[in-house]
């Protein structure tokens, strides 16, 4: 009986991810549409309109891509020959690395704060799953951050592992939706977040990716003052006296 009710759920959980994907193309694909539509109608003439037409379908087509190249992401993940490829790496200087590329692109009123050791962290990662993982984090700090608002790095050695955490001053995340957002698909305001040109899909491949590193991922929030996004990886402190 409890394999029916498991396979049920399963089941339930697919046809309502089916649902989901076929309703996120559709809304790009019915706008474009409908400028297309104009466009052929005869604002194509229109020296004003055109371009801003075809500046829509031009990002609804590159949603569009998002969205699929975050799906085949998951269905990489969901195979059974799904590998990550761990390398040692500092840690420490990895993610610095990433943080220096978003401080060259953000916008100038936000600012970055760095609360991380002095010291190398030689940990094995998946360097590019993390990069996902971590570019993934930080777009969505950056996009819910307020003007003026400070967006904060930290890494924790704890026992047995690292504790990395992402905090933003942004409007926040419910408390009742705090475990959904790593829900495919889940997002807390739909047409906000469409808007701000997210998948849905980001925290749903991140959640995955630092599972498969023997990880964990959650989030903390306080309505109107902030997120944290925090996770952790498996780090082994003696290391060095195996080398040696
Ligand atoms: P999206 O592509 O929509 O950003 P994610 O999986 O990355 O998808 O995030 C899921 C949802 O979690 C977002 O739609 C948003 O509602 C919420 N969220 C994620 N990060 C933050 C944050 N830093 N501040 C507020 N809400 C957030």
């Amino acid at each position: 009986l409890h394999d029916v009710t498991e396979e049920e759920k399963i089941e339930a959980e697919r046809r309502e991810f089916v649902a989901n994907v076929s309703h996120e193309l559709r809304t790009p694909l019915t706008t474009m549409r409908s400028y297309l539509e104009a466009l052929a109608e005869g604002a194509i003439q229109d020296k004003e309109l055109a371009p801003r037409f075809l500046d829509v379908t031009q990002n609804e087509t590159e949603r569009m891509i998002r969205l699929v190249n975050d799906l085949l992401k998951l269905s990489k993940m969901d195979s059974k020959d799904y590998e990550i490829n761990k390398t040692w790496v500092d840690f420490v200087t990895f993610f610095n690395d990433i943080i220096d590329r978003f401080e060259m692109i953000k916008e100038s009123h936000i600012v970055f704060k760095r609360i991380l050791p002095k010291e190398a962290i030689f940990i094995q990662i998946d360097e590019d799953k993390l990069t996902q993982v971590i570019d993934n984090i930080i777009s969505n700090a950056l996009k819910y951050s307020p003007e003026g608002g400070r967006v904060t790095f930290k890494v924790k050695v704890l026992d047995g592992q690292i504790e990395v955490s992402i905090s933003d001053q942004g409007l926040g995340i419910p408390k009742e939706n705090l475990e959904r957002v790593f829900e495919r698909f889940y997002r807390v305001d739909k047409a906000r977040t469409r808007r701000l040109g997210g998948t849905g899909l980001g925290l749903a491949i991140a959640k995955e990716m630092i599972g498969a590193h023997g990880g964990d991922i959650w989030a903390r929030s306080v309505e109107g003052k902030g997120t944290t996004i925090l996770f952790t990886l498996p780090y082994d402190s003696e290391q060095e006296d195996d080398w040696s």
